[in-house]
């Protein structure tokens, strides 16, 4: 099993793409978020990653930078549904304020005959909190991170005996610290380095920084965390940077995945 960061960015980058990435297996990929634009078809394609065989895709919560990808994926989608190009159905599992968006940002921007075309090929799955689907021949849980924005959900799975948690795009509220506490693996943003703080205000927009995140991680005994949608303007430098901030604190594995980066579980 593998993740491939098609971004790894905030809402608000240029030189990252936003964040967003594919668990693939043996049994398929699940796209996780789909970015800001049209942009995500093209990283599927860096990554060599038929956008066709897609059939389940996530989405956390109704922000830019997480559902207007889908936008630009659902109006290629249609036009090789009509040249029946595409077979069989396309999950897209999300909560019920990201599903309103979607029908709704849909109506408005797609032409009238793709929208018709799409009512035939994606199921949406309304996800509840504490919902379990099996994606890809594994059992994913899904649960509300219980946001201050909009409603967003993340989810956890086990693989190879590890319990994995991915924790959407908001610091870790502390009515969620004993579900985290002893996983092996968690998936939590970083807006920023906690040295830059005061240059990009994450704790104003609900983030964290790479440092503020690896103490709760600490604090909860965490085996290995994963920080992403950050900042893009270290560039290269970002995988050090964090790693080492991080590190002052924590004493587990810490990853920065790049962008297009694929880390394997
Ligand atoms: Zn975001």
């Amino acid at each position: 099993m593998r993740f491939t960061f098609l971004g790894t960015g905030t809402g608000g980058t240029l030189d990252f793409f936003n964040t967003c990435f594919v668990i693939s297996n043996n049994n398929g990929h699940f796209l996780v978020d789909t970015g800001g634009g049209c942009e995500v078809r093209k990283r599927l394609n860096n990554v060599n990653i038929d956008m066709k065989e897609i059939k389940d895709i996530f989405v956390s919560h109704s922000h830019t930078d997480h559902i207007l990808g889908l936008i630009w994926m659902y109006k290629k989608i249609g036009i090789l549904k009509m040249h029946d190009e595409i077979k069989g159905k396309i999950n897209v599992y999300c909560n019920d304020v990201v599903y309103e968006a979607i029908k709704g940002i849909s109506n408005y921007v797609l032409p009238k005959k793709l929208v018709d075309i799409l009512e035939g090929v994606i199921n949406y799955v309304i996800l509840r909190d504490g919902d379990t689907y099996n994606i890809c021949g594994v059992d994913y849980t899904f649960f509300d991170i219980q946001a201050k924005d909009t409603k967003q959900f993340g989810f956890k799975f086990m693989y190879d005996n590890k319990n994995i948690m991915f924790l959407g795009d908001e610091t870790l509220r502390p009515e969620l610290y004993d579900m985290v506490k002893n996983a092996d693996f968690v998936m939590h943003e970083a807006f920023c380095l906690d040295s830059e703080k005061d240059i990009f205000h994450p704790y104003e927009k609900n983030h964290s920084t790479a440092l503020s995140a690896a103490k709760i991680m600490e604090e909860l005994k965490v085996k290995t965390i994963l920080l992403y949608h950050t900042e893009d303007n270290l560039g290269d430098g970002r995988k050090d940077a964090y790693t080492k901030e991080a590190k002052t604190v924590y004493k587990g594995n810490v990853i920065v995945p790049d962008e297009l980066e694929i880390i394997e579980l």
